[in-house]
């Protein structure tokens, strides 16, 4: 019996979506969904969670109702499900009046597997009325640490779905969510009155993801280097501030990059319009703040940037988690100066003064900032640090998959020496000015106050000439990272010595210091996995063809085909239908909707390009 289960769900998962395999714990959960067994499902971004709720009403043949926070999310999920042939809609207030009733009476009609809905609507009267008279046997709730006040993302409709276990008694209640701490799932099982439900918490680590942390020297500059690397790819781009998205934006669109700015400050209809733009891959590059998150389903984004460090580790997890949910490789790489952890201090109190909260609350962003702060500047292997912070173990020695691991940190060479005459710097200024002001006197800057203060006469004057400015102040920063100087939190913060600085100035005590590495990185072995075999040309011409669908359709790229499935054809050259069939990604729908015209571009491609040789599998 449960053989025959998993067989029916395999068969499900090929025939609707062409995937040959499941991913870790889909199979428990979409037989936990099966049973109507009540569960909370933890899944990291891009885990698959989707398919968890998708596959049960489909197979067992009723409709199963899913809540989700954003309307655009749900738009792209049904474009993506009618896609594969999968019969879906969703009920949501943009909607017109004749819309609307015709998806209330599909559903009378039992036409839909799933319907989606948002929390608010989910719970009119109309809408209650309704799913009793479809006799609904199951509810998902997605993105579910939405219902917690210990989440990042609260959001109190959510608090309503409480009434789904008194009204639906007989339904169960399945649960998803990212979020992986302790407090938010028990929140989750409480507010949703979950009864005994099966858990699932899977593995976090992301293997397909290569982590960097740079010490940042010249943000505008390095961020370009990243992105030579992504030429023609999605790349997200965060940064702390509204201001610093659209400086930066505006600097990479002189630089012919095709980059928007994102943020919560602007009005809705361009964010919207960023936000398509990126999904139908007119625009490549976004450069924003925390408000660019959840409804970005563009799967195919390669490489995730933080000009600044994040607050948390947590916040770190979700955005960096956006990168590579295709499963492909993909790059995050943080732009880390200690400076940016004492800037979040200072954010961090000021909002909480303004606002009027405790002090705890003032303390607990601390905590998270010391956390984070832990990750940058310890040269740790970066998963094995990531997965050890959310509790679980982390079995290879090595992951060759972060910047520690594949040996690019790069040490200054005369560390010490450079420690020793910023220190004494800091010792000749006596201790009474800002890291600017150090940073001055060792450039032999002609500054008025250099010159007020009489500090042109100090012996360490000049004694760095010739070092870019950027790159010295982010040395300072390290000193202060390291503890081997201190910089003072108040208004304006000075420079002083410790027992540690003179230890150094002494001689007793050997300094480390890194930067940027000069040559290209060398690409990790998952990259050049992920690519093995594949014609890269013509992965690009199919990639062209998919944006002209897309555009033609007004969907989402990823609703046409995912990377993996045009790389795929770009490896295995299919040149009959049996052949593309066995291709990930490609279902019995979109086998007959698209099939001829991909194969015909493979045909064609081939044709002009014999070099590369006509190769099937
Ligand atoms: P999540 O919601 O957990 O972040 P999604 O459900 O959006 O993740 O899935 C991420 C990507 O992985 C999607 O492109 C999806 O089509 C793909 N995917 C999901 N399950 C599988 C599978 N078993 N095999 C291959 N690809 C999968
Ligand atoms: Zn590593």
């Amino acid at each position: 019996m449960v053989s025959d289960l998993k067989r029916q769900i395999t068969q499900t998962v090929k025939r609707y979506w062409g995937f040959d395999a499941l991913r870790p714990l889909q199979a428990e959960a979409i037989q936990a969904a099966c049973e109507r067994r009540d569960s909370l499902v933890v899944l990291p971004t891009g885990g698959g969670k989707s398919l968890c709720y998708q596959v049960p009403p489909v197979l067992l043949g009723r409709t199963d109702v899913v809540v989700s926070p954003l309307v655009s999310l749900m738009k792209d999920q049904v474009d993506a499900l009618l896609a594969c042939g999968y019969p879906a809609a969703a009920l949501h207030s943009g909607m017109s009046p004749d819309d609307r009733r015709e998806v209330e009476s599909g559903l009378a009609a039992k036409r839909y597997a799933l319907v989606f809905a948002a929390p608010e609507r989910l719970v009119t009267p109309g809408f209650l009325r309704l799913l009793d008279q479809c006799n609904v046997q199951a509810f998902a709730i997605d993105e579910a640490h939405c219902i917690s006040h210990w989440g990042h993302d609260f959001r109190p409709e959510y608090r309503e779905l409480a009434v789904l276990k008194e009204r639906f008694p007989q339904a169960a209640v399945h649960a998803y969510t990212a979020t992986a701490t302790a407090r938010v799932r028990a929140d989750i099982v409480q507010q949703l009155r979950l009864t005994n439900p099966t858990v699932l918490v899977g593995r976090f680590d992301r293997p397909n993801l290569v982590y960097r942390v740079i010490p940042r020297v010249d943000k505008q500059q390095q961020v370009r280097e990243i992105l030579t690397r992504h030429k023609g790819e999605a790349v997200i781009i965060y940064c702390i501030s509204r201001r610093d998205t659209e400086a930066l934006a505006g600097y990479l669109q002189e630089h012919k990059i095709k980059a928007q700015a994102y943020h919560a400050g602007m009005a809705p209809d361009l964010r919207r319009c960023t936000q398509d733009a990126f999904a139908e891959e007119r625009i490549d590059v976004v450069v924003a703040t925390v408000a660019f998150g959840m409804g970005i389903d563009r799967s195919n984004v390669r490489c995730v940037i933080h000009a600044a460090m994040p607050k948390s580790i947590e916040h770190y997890q979700q955005e960096t988690g956006r990168a590579g949910r295709d499963g492909l490789e993909a790059e995050c790489v943080l732009l880390y100066s200690a400076a940016d952890a004492m800037r979040w201090e200072s954010l961090i109190r000021r909002s909480a003064e303004e606002s009027e909260q405790p002090e705890e609350v003032i303390v607990a962003g601390q905590q998270l900032l010391e956390q984070m702060r832990g990750y940058c500047s310890r040269l740790e292997c970066r998963h094995r640090f990531l997965s050890e912070h959310f509790e679980q173990p982390y079995e290879k020695p090595d992951c060759g998959a972060c910047d520690v691991c594949l040996n690019e940190v790069e040490g200054v060479a005369d560390a010490t020496e450079t420690a020793r005459k910023i220190l004494s710097c800091v010792a000749r200024v006596q201790e009474r000015f800002g890291a600017m002001h150090v940073v001055d006197v060792l450039l032999a800057a002609k500054t008025e106050s250099v010159f007020a203060y009489g500090h042109d006469k100090l012996s360490t004057y000049g004694l760095m000439k010739g070092t870019p400015k950027k790159a010295l102040t982010n040395m300072v920063f390290q000193l202060v990272d390291q503890g081997l100087l201190i910089r003072t939190e108040d208004d304006r913060p000075t420079l002083r010595l410790n027992d540690a600085s003179w230890a150094v100035l002494r001689g007793q005590r050997p300094v480390r210091l890194i930067k940027p590495k000069a040559e290209p990185v060398v690409s990790s072995g998952i990259e050049k996995d992920a690519w093995e075999g594949v014609d890269r040309g013509l992965f690009e011409h199919l990639r062209g063809v998919r944006r002209e669908l897309a555009q033609e359709r007004s969907v989402p790229a990823f609703v046409i085909f995912s990377d993996a499935t045009l790389r795929e054809l770009a490896r295995s050259r299919p040149t009959t239908e049996s052949q593309m069939r066995r291709v990930r990604g490609v279902g019995e729908r979109k086998l007959a909707d698209l099939g001829p015209r991909f194969l015909g571009e493979v045909a064609s491609y081939t044709r002009e390009h014999p070099s590369t040789g006509g190769r099937a599998r």
